[in-house]
């Protein structure tokens, strides 16, 4: 308390008042009175709870009754800022507290705007070298810089007016000072200066209160983020594990395999399990065997084919499917046929395919049954297009064949023949021996046909009953006739017995040739005709003999 003890000193100059005696009784009392405001103030609960706006109000009012003096300021100073706020401001006249005033270095205008105060640069140059002031006469007091700018903005009371000022301190820095005022000159007495500091320290109580409370309230607010955010993280994690389990059950519950390759060397990156249904391997084999794996496992006769169809993916669009079927070989070695769609999966930043997407379907049972399918196909048209008793061509193929080789007969480049082939008295062998046995002498005369016929182009057919139709393209009269020869020798070879027919004791045959050059014109059953005509001839003339017949003129 040395600066009251020098204002003591300023005051009696070297010597004690008159009224020593009476100012230390009252002392006496005044320090027991202090000592109990100073009690109810530090119990006051405005002062530990956070709130410094009102223990900014508790502290002024108090102090200003306690001191007896007509204003108490509280500042409070922001380091970082620079600035000296005015937290609570009490006037005991007339019991009014204001707040609001903001001092600050900004500028040197000297005014008060906006309930600033620019011009306290030296003020607040010096504020943490604060100490206490005591001031008994302010308007003897010119020698401070920064009092005059604050009596001229009506801050400090002057003429005469009394000023104390107490720096509040935290942490050894200042973090605010109080400001005690008197409208008349006044002496600070030690225990009023005492005083000063213990509500100084008050205050930096509430700051303290205030700081701590706000960072709690910050750490509550840490606190809760951090929790809602690892609620929001294990949700999260959750909601991703729910998502892959879904994702895998819907891969496991297919019935194809998944699959998705490297485009670059055609390595797996990942391979569903059903793999191991369809080729018998578990998805980390397929993965060990490296670079293009699928032309491991592929048919040899489709390795360059599905080379060239997975270079496609290349070329394609997005949403775009590369589709074919390949033969597979199962772990135990058969083959197995699989539909494989394939598309780009990811690209690289110039649109380069990365990764190839696939499904790969078993389609093995489909592609046998397909096959069976071709061949009763194959068979029911071969059995549609035969005759039943002699297993030659029917009529109906017959009809066919030669329709199609009249259309290549052409003008004149190609010459197209025909036979009609008829047994003689075969109505007396049938007769004779049964319908049976002529069934069986059918069969031996078609046969015989057939081996008299060389080319593979050249077709034997029944044409009806007893008669049959040989269709001979690209063979010209002479020829025709040698096949004419050929077929009644064969039919001779066979020595089947006739004892009913009128001119032979073996089966014999009359034939019917006729062959044409041009088509322009005609028709092809005038060929038919021509042929027919021979027929009748040979028949005519005797019977086992062959007769050319002349095409109409057209
Ligand atoms: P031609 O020398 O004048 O030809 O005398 P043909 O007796 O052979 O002549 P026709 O046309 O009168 O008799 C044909 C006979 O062929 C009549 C029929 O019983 C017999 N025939 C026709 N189709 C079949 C068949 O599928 N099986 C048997 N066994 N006989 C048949
Ligand atoms: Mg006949
Ligand atoms: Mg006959």
């Amino acid at each position: 308390m040395r600066s009251a003890a020098k204002t003591l000193q300023e005051r009696s100059d070297g010597s004690l008042p008159s009224s020593t005696h009476q100012v230390l009784e009252k002392s006496a009392f005044n320090q027991q009175a202090m000592q109990q405001g100073l009690y109810l103030l530090s119990q006051h609960p405005s002062i530990y709870s956070g709130d410094l706006a009102t223990a900014a109000m508790t502290l002024t009012s108090t102090a200003a009754t306690m001191l007896c003096v007509d204003r108490v300021t509280l500042w409070i100073y922001e380091a970082t800022e620079r600035q000296l706020k005015q937290l609570d401001s009490y006037n005991r006249s007339k019991d009014k507290h204001s707040a609001g005033i903001v001092l600050t270095v900004e500028s040197r205008t000297g005014e008060i705007t906006d309930g600033r105060l620019t011009d306290c640069t030296d003020y607040l140059q010096g504020i943490d070298n604060r100490s206490p002031l005591t001031l008994e006469n302010v308007s003897k007091a010119e020698a401070i810089p920064w009092l005059g700018n604050f009596i001229q903005n009506d801050l400090i009371f002057h003429t005469p007016g009394a000023f104390l000022e107490m720096p509040i301190r935290r942490q050894g820095k200042v973090a605010g000072v109080l400001w005690y005022e008197l409208a008349d000159a006044h002496c600070w007495s030690e225990l009023e200066q005492s005083t000063a500091l213990a509500i100084a320290l008050l205050a930096a109580t509430a700051i303290d209160s205030q700081q701590q409370q706000s960072l709690s309230a910050l750490l509550a607010n840490h606190s809760r983020q951090l929790k809602r955010e690892t609620i929001e993280r294990e949700q999260a994690e959750q909601a991703w594990q729910e998502s892959q389990r879904f994702i895998q059950g819907i891969i496991d519950a297919s019935t194809n395999i998944l699959y998705v390759d490297s485009f670059a060397d055609g390595s797996n990156f990942y391979i569903s399990r059903w793999i191991k249904n369809v080729l018998g391997y578990e998805p980390s084999e397929v993965q060990k065997l490296g670079p293009r794996y699928l032309e491991q496992l592929v048919h040899a006769d489709e390795k360059k084919y599905m080379a060239t169809e997975r270079s496609k993916l290349a070329a394609i669009n997005d949403g775009e499917v590369v589709e074919n079927e390949y033969r597979f070989r199962h772990r135990q070695g058969n083959w197995r046929w699989l539909l494989c769609r394939e598309t780009v999966f990811q690209r690289d930043s110039e649109g380069q395919p990365t990764q190839v997407f696939g499904t790969a379907t078993d389609i093995t049972k489909h592609k046998h049954a397909e096959v069976a399918l071709k061949e009763i196909n194959q068979e029911l048209s071969r059995l549609a297009s035969m005759d039943g008793l002699t297993k030659v061509a029917n009529r109906r193929s017959f009809d066919q064949y030669l329709e199609k080789e009249w259309e290549n007969v052409g003008s004149g480049r190609s010459s197209l023949s025909l036979i009609l082939c008829d047994i003689d008295y075969f109505k007396n062998y049938n007769d004779t021996y049964g319908h049976q046995a002529g069934d069986v002498c059918l069969r031996q005369v078609a046969q015989a046909i057939e081996r008299a016929v060389k080319r593979s182009t050249d077709l034997v057919a029944r044409y009806g009953g007893e008669e049959f139709a040989v269709v001979l393209p690209n063979t010209s009269v002479a020829g025709v006739e040698q096949v004419a020869r050929e077929i009644q020798r064969e039919i001779q070879q066979l020595e089947i017995p006739h004892s009913c027919s009128e001119i032979s004791h073996c089966i014999t045959v009359s034939l019917g040739i006729a062959a044409v050059s041009c088509t322009k014109g005609r028709h092809r059953d005038m060929l038919v005709a021509a042929a027919d005509q021979g027929l009748y001839q040979a028949k005519y003339e005797g019977r086992d003999r062959f007769c050319l017949a002349k095409l109409e003129e057209v």
